[in-house]
């Protein structure tokens, strides 16, 4: 996270303004004017042209649900080559506890709501190809990986919203500037899908989630994304520094952020333990987001939504 915030800040300031185009049904409206912005006004000014661009929320529609294959053995065959494994010994406790107990009925309503708003209403932003990709079902050493979405990560963006966005619809020919999440949740909840599920957002660089990377390039390392969905919550207006925490994250994020991961779960069939935090996968680290998180805030929410009760 912070690397990435100084490599923004000079994208920003040697860059011209791209052109975005949200579509937002029923209308498309045009978001290119975030581009414009300079580093000084962009904190409220982004968050603002966001604003008003946004309204309803949802996910994508239909996705082609990847076929359940399971990951084959890492043993070299003919024409293969043993891939590098990860550093080991590096494993995730989630802090989300099973639950079963009834959930109070107004939450539940108020998930549910958003859930069925999330799946019929999605809200996309269109970003330039450079900055996402395919899922492989091949490693670089033609080892076959499967491809599924199985792990979540979450990022927090540290500058507003409007830009993340300003970030991902810029054309980056280099591999290092090429960055993207699938999903991004504003402060006001709204929830803005810019890569989908089955495309391979470029939100971590050299990473792993317990014991498990793939390496899709051999000049570089491993990196969870050929199986990771990117998760990122707009960071506060005082979090916009390099400072430990912030005033945290709002009430509307942490409930678009239970139903859209109770989407992701259902659709992809993982559990809730593999939501994890891009602090934990990164292994340079490095990052430190998303900070000021309240695993409790989302413990609550998703167990309302019945994904934290283990006989789901
Ligand atoms: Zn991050």
């Amino acid at each position: 996270m912070r690397r990435a915030r100084v490599a923004l800040r000079r994208r920003w300031r040697r860059r011209t303004a791209p052109t975005a185009t949200v579509i937002a049904p029923p209308a498309l409206v045009a978001i290119g004017a975030a581009g414009v912005l300079g580093l000084g006004g962009l904190g409220w000014m982004a968050r603002q042209l966001i604003a008003s661009a946004t309204g309803a929320e949802g996910s994508p529609s239909l996705l082609e649900i990847l076929q359940e294959v399971r990951q084959a053995p890492m043993a070299p065959a003919s024409g293969r080559r043993q891939a590098p494994p990860p550093p080991q010994g590096h494993v995730w406790r989630s802090p989300l506890r099973p639950s079963c107990a009834p959930a109070p009925a107004a939450l539940r309503q108020r998930l549910e709501n958003r859930l069925a708003v999330l799946q019929n209403n999605p809200q996309r932003v269109q970003i330039d190809p450079s900055n996402f990709g395919s899922r492989f079902d091949h490693d670089a050493f033609g080892n076959p990986v499967d491809p599924t979405p199985k792990v979540v990560v979450l990022h927090e963006t540290v500058y507003g919203i409007g830009s993340a966005l300003n970030t991902f619809v810029t054309p980056h020919p280099n591999d290092d500037d090429q960055v993207s999440y699938h999903t991004l949740i504003g402060g006001d909840g709204a929830v803005i899908n810019t890569v989908d599920p089955s495309q391979r957002a470029f939100g971590a660089g050299n990473s792993a989630f317990n014991g498990l990377w793939v390496i899709t390039n051999p000049k570089v390392s491993g990196s969870v994304n050929n199986f990771a969905l990117h998760l990122s919550l707009e960071t506060p207006l005082d979090g916009e520094d390099d400072g430990p925490g912030h005033s945290g994250y709002s009430s509307a994020q942490y409930d678009a952020m239970a139903v859209v991961l109770t989407d992701w779960m259902r659709r992809f069939d993982f559990p809730p333990q593999n939501i994890t935090t891009h602090r934990y996968v990164d292994l340079g680290g490095e990052r430190a987001d998303p900070r000021s998180f309240d695993w409790r805030a989302l413990e609550v929410r998703l167990a309302a939504l019945g994904m934290l009760c283990p006989s789901r």
